[in-house]
């Protein structure tokens, strides 16, 4: 009765093992595998019957072996449960040559053949590249906020000179008006045109220096927001007879104010750089990648040259004139910087005379 229950105990034993959901891989004191769950056949591509009895450094990177059968004279001289290569990076090697992060626990186990160490091994390739990319934000974030700083005070301070410029030389029109003649009524006129652009562009500025602050995320059904932005924009689609097509939206959590503001740019732009003559069409479309949405928003204007996608996107950065077309070029760098808000990515795609793409993803995790 006792050797059944002991030979039941044995089986499940085994089974728990072999079907464990980690890389477990028995090595004796010669550096030689003595036994590979399936786990491990799975995770190096390897099948067990080319991994029993073969040294464990075929499993590590060729550069890495030298060190290793030293390691494992160290580890059996004093055998004790430890993770392996504390503060070191671990690398394995697949059957293909793929060489990939890992996380290494040993265990040793005495039994009749001698000490055995049961070596757990977790891949840890995707943590890696979610660590780089979190550094990678940090990063960013920091350079972001440094500029926001600096656009911040820039555009702040710069409020109060512009503002003792224009009550002055309001105060000056008004003292001189009857001995102004027609030129000089045209010099204040550009002067006072000029002063009005400046306070729009430092609005602008301190606008684009606030984006970042206050964002707070919510499930957004971007169908509805999308409706929203055209009943926004109506009276312009309406004056120019816009054609537009938008596919089936999905549900994301972003921040609404953003994302609305990034679609109604895009749109808008999509509008204003129509070509003359022609009617101006519009398709917005969504589509799942992986581990983001991808949309895009294209229309049949004007177009941009290639070697103008990048400059675009920063601040102040126009390619027409403000008697062509109207604007102070920051909606695209509002744009950009709502998109890395959400972890995405924007870029164009054109054809001069045949009309644009832009293209932005949201990260979903
Ligand atoms: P603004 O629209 O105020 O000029 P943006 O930052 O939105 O500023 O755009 C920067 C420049 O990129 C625009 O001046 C224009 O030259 C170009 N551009 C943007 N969108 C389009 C588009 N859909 N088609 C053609 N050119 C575009």
């Amino acid at each position: 009765m006792k050797q059944k229950q002991y030979i039941h105990q044995e089986i499940t034993f085994h089974l728990m093992v072999e079907y464990s959901p980690n890389a477990l891989i028995l090595v004796n004191e010669e550096s030689k595998i003595v036994y590979v769950n399936l786990y491990a056949e799975k995770l190096f591509k390897y099948p067990k019957t080319e991994l029993i009895g073969r040294g464990v450094e075929i499993l590590i990177p060729e550069r890495l072996r030298e060190k290793h059968p030293g390691l494992v004279k160290m580890f059996f001289s004093s055998p004790t449960s430890r993770a392996m290569g504390v503060g070191r990076d671990l690398y394995a090697v697949k059957k293909d040559g793929t060489e990939f992060p890992v996380e290494i626990g040993l265990n040793p186990l005495v039994t009749i053949e001698g000490t055995l160490v049961l070596a757990a091994i977790i891949d840890i390739s995707e943590r890696k590249i979610k660590d780089a990319a979190l550094k990678k934000q940090l990063e960013l974030e920091s350079k972001n906020q440094e500029l926001e700083q600096f656009a911040y005070i820039a555009s702040h301070d710069l409020r109060e000179p512009l503002r003792t410029i224009n009550n002055y030389i309001q105060v000056i029109e008004e003292d001189c008006t009857e001995i102004l003649n027609d030129t000089s009524r045209n010099y204040f006129y550009s002067i006072n045109q000029a002063i009005r652009r400046m306070e729009v562009l430092i609005g602008a500025l301190l606008e684009y220096s606030r984006l970042g602050k206050d964002f707070l995320f919510s499930p957004v059904d971007l169908n509805v927001l999308l409706e929203n932005v055209k009943a926004d924009l109506a009276s312009s689609i309406h004056t120019n007879q816009v054609r537009i097509h938008i596919g089936t939206m999905p549900v994301l959590n972003v921040n609404e104010i953003k994302i609305r503001q990034l679609f109604q740019n895009l749109l808008s732009n999509a509008i204003k750089f129509r070509k003359k003559n022609s009617i101006p069409q519009i398709l917005i479309l969504a589509e799942k990648q992986d581990t983001r949405w991808k949309f895009s928003i294209k229309d049949n204007g004007i177009g941009i040259e290639e070697k103008h996608f990048t400059r675009i996107f920063q601040i102040f950065q126009r390619l027409n004139t403000s008697e062509e077309y109207e604007g102070n070029g920051i909606g695209l760098a509002n744009c950009k910087k709502i998109v890395e808000l959400h972890n995405g990515e924007i870029w164009v795609e054109s054809t001069p005379g045949e009309g644009s793409v832009f293209c932005f993803t949201i990260a979903t995790q």
